[in-house]
């Protein structure tokens, strides 16, 4: 058996360089291409990995080549590998998610994920601080388990066959476990945690398969042991961690096992754990944790140092990677070798095609594939040492330093503006006060209707919008169909009877994308795509310099559509946070400051939407809850800034221009306070699918402010009736004071069709009437 690689990578982007995968799957799940071709789409995009990853330097017979593909998602590939299926998709019967052999086949496996007719998907939600969505393990007392390792065993078979030797990647059942929640009828108290002694024999045998299908070392991940942000505690965490690689580590018939701890550092209980166990390597994230006790469990181990950064796109300070893999050389392991410090699927692929940046912004930047080279890089240096690879990293500090002095940068205008800011410049009057000056000018009924912002996107216009961006359609044109289409969305609505009218945001094709694309200090890739879920993926923004706004971004759009109707239209701009949370940040300037450069932004933004007559500003911030960091120290910081950018961005409007803000949930827990404390007018939450339980949350918090608890789900096609609407409208009226409720579905309706949302909005409008009768 082979030593652990000198350089290794913890994952890599799973949908393919031009989305292969995606295409693929949507095909499938529209039924173009049948079960076979979808494999052999996946097995040849297995394929490719594994041979571009030899190519990029990772060996191509020691282990050193991750096999961690997936076909949705690797959480619920561990749902299948332990068979930990939640009995509500396995009655027998057409409906079952299993096979006649009691696996999952692969249609369950996207009933799993996506639902069917007769079973709701399971919970998606996020991984850990990161925008990758997983899916959530539901796990009941009696939940039953049984090993399935066909899947990754042919995996590393085939991989043998095309004369690799990979290294399959599982999540680990601390982590499968820590991340689940309990079935729906769970009892009260039931910790999902507590069924570790029944998973690990099935892990056990998982492990053994894999052995034998040929595999020498198994990586599995444990990030749930770097998190103070889940259900079980850091201890319970740590705990369950010695418990398991006791268990694991002590079986005969085994590949040797690396356990990870990506997104942070593992606790001090759980690092003394890991030490401890019989496992042959240990990987930390020395990105964004920092290096650990010495242990002398290290002894006979390998310490995987992931100094290159796994999330993010910076080609960044390769001689300090360098002091950081000599300075883990003292923490007393058997060996240290290279790692990243995460999973690269949360990267782009290369930098190479983005053909249309700048050649020098591209010059700074590492995708999935440069991290690659630096990790066989650094690997090299550290075998034949730091003279070998001298012209590496001096090309990586002459980066750095071109980066740092580059134009747009450091823009000492910007810098000069926050640096004045003063308390004052995030204190409106008090929002009672405002109350009674914006309802004075707005003259709104009680129970006021409106929408989230976005109307569906159509065809037209998607259509539209592409030819545009590849010059076959002039601008002139293009505008055109905007203001038609803002034409009749105001139209529509009127025709509906809401009270707070919306543009439509049809010139947008994505909530940040469009700010970034009119704001200096931004920049956006051409094929930068990042797996979000399933076959999903963003293309986030590169924010790489000083921010500031050249020109109004929407001002016109609102403008148009505010002529167009005498009731009021929202102005629709996105918030500081959920800006900087679905980009790539700097690591050269601390999120606070940058986040305060595009509130003033924003702030500018508003001031020209006042100027132009409109009269209610809603400032989305879908992520506020995303970014918050998994360490509970840091917290309190995180919010702090944020909320303060939220205020700063939204505190230069008069008082009589009321500012709404839309939350994309309802678990707010530690955030409620953050939440009170943007100073909002009006808040838009998502409450449907809660059935309106965040309702009573907020009554019991005593929220004074104006509410729009989500009075249908859009993430579904399926039109509420009014009786529903009605009654949840109600639920909200007798808990809530009635001058704060607001009527409007859960989110925008960008992702749904016109028959559905026109029929909807309408049992809307027609429930708000008659509550309004009742109250
Ligand atoms: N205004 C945005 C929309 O309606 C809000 C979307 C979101 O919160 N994710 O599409
Ligand atoms: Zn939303």
């Amino acid at each position: 058996m082979t030593a652990f690689p000198a350089g290794t990578v913890l994952g890599y982007p799973r949908l393919g360089p031009q989305r292969e995968l995606k295409r693929a799957l949507e095909a499938h799940w529209a039924g173009r291409l049948d079960a076979a071709g979808l494999e052999d789409a996946a097995r040849a995009l297995r394929a490719r990995t594994r041979s571009h990853l030899a190519a990029l330097g990772l060996s191509a017979d020691g282990s050193a080549i991750p096999e961690a593909s997936s076909l949705y998602d690797q959480v619920l590939d561990a749902i299948v590998a332990t068979g930990a299926v939640p009995s509500r998709f396995t009655a027998p019967g057409p409906d079952s998610v299993l096979d006649a052999d009691g696996g999952v086949s692969l249609a369950g496996y996207f009933t799993l994920a996506r639902g069917s007719e007769a079973h709701p998907a399971l919970e998606m939600t996020k991984w850990f601080d990161t925008n990758y969505h997983y899916l959530v393990p539901e796990l009941a007392p009696d939940q039953a388990f049984r090993a399935d390792p066909s899947r990754l065993a042919a995996q590393v078979a085939e991989a043998r066959a095309q004369g690799f030797v990979t290294r399959p990647v599982l999540v680990g059942p601390v982590t499968l476990l820590a991340l689940a929640k309990p079935a729906a009828d769970a009892p009260e108290g039931f910790q999902p945690l507590s069924l570790l002694d029944r998973l690990l024999p099935v892990y056990a045998e998982l492990l053994s398969a894999l052995r034998e299908a040929g595999a020498e070392w198994v990586q599995l991940d444990e990030p749930a042991l770097v998190s103070e942000s889940l259900d079980a505690t850091p201890a319970e965490l740590a705990a369950a961690a010695a418990q398991a690689y006791a268990v694991l580590g002590a079986l005969e018939a085994r590949a040797r096992l690396l356990v990870t701890t990506p997104y942070g550092s593992p606790s001090e209980a759980a690092w003394a754990a890991l030490t401890a166990a019989p496992v042959e390597a240990l990987a930390i994230d020395l990105v964004r944790g920092s290096l650990p006790a010495a242990a002398p469990g290290l002894a006979d181990k390998t310490l995987v140092a992931g100094v290159v950064d796994g999330r993010n796109v910076w080609r960044g300070d390769l001689a300090a990677a360098f002091d950081t893999l000599e300075a883990a050389a003292s923490l007393g392991a058997a060996a240290v070798t290279v790692g990243t410090s995460t999973s690269l699927q949360h990267l782009p692929h290369t930098v190479a095609d983005e053909t249309a940046l700048d050649p020098r912004l591209v010059s700074w930047l590492a995708f999935a594939d440069e991290r690659v080279a630096q990790v066989t890089t650094l690997a090299r240096g550290l075998g034949e040492g730091r003279a070998a690879i001298a012209a590496e990293l001096d090309a990586a500090t002459a980066a750095l330093a071109d980066r740092a002095a580059a134009d747009g940068v450091r823009v000492e205008a910007v810098r000069a503006r926050t640096a004045a800011l003063t308390p004052a410049d995030i204190e409106r009057l008090p929002a009672h006060e405002r109350a009674v000056i914006q309802q004075d000018r707005l003259a709104l009924p009680i129970l006021p209707t409106t929408t989230i912002g976005s109307f569906p996107q159509t065809a037209e216009l998607r259509i539209a919008r592409a030819q545009h961006a590849r010059g076959e359609a002039t601008t002139e044109a293009y505008e055109e169909v905007l203001r038609l289409e803002i034409a009749r969305v105001i139209g529509l609505q009127e025709e509906i009877g809401l009270d707070v009218l919306v543009h439509g945001e049809p010139e947008r094709n994505d909530m940040v994308q469009y700010f970034a694309e009119h704001l200096d200090g931004f920049a956006v890739t051409r094929n930068g795509w990042v797996q979000s879920y399933g076959s999903r993926a963003t293309r986030p923004s590169l924010l790489w310099g000083d921010v500031s706004r050249p020109a109004p971004i929407t001002v016109r759009w609102a403008e148009f559509a505010q002529s167009l109707s005498e009731k009021h239209v929202k102005g629709m701009l996105t918030g500081p946070v959920t800006i900087l949370a679905w980009s790539f940040v700097r690591d050269d300037l601390a999120l606070g400051e940058t986040a305060r450069q595009v509130a003033l932004a924003l702030r500018d933004e508003i001031a020209d939407l006042e100027a132009a007559g409109i009269a209610i500003v809603q400032v989305d911030e879908p992520a506020l809850r995303e970014l918050l960091p998994l360490r509970a120290d840091a917290q309190e910081e995180y919010l702090r800034w944020s909320v303060d950018a939220f205020r700063l961005a939204t505190a230069g409007a008069a008082p009589e221009t009321q500012i709404h803000t839309h939350l994309c949930y309802s678990e707010f827990g530690v955030v409620l306070d953050a939440i009170r404390g943007l100073d909002a007018d009006v808040t838009s939450i998502e409450a449907a699918r809660s059935r309106g339980e965040v309702i009573a949350e907020l009554a019991a918090a005593g929220f004074d402010r104006g509410i729009g608890p989500g009075a249908y789900d859009i993430h579904s096609p399926r039109v509420p009736s009014t009786d529903e609407v009605a009654a949840l409208l109600t639920l909200a009226a007798e808990q809530l004071p009635l001058r704060q409720v607001w009527v409007n579905p859960d989110c925008g309706l960008k992702t749904r069709a016109y028959p559905e949302t026109i029929a909807a909005l309408t049992h809307l409008v027609e429930a708000t009437a008659r509550v309004r009768e009742t109250v």
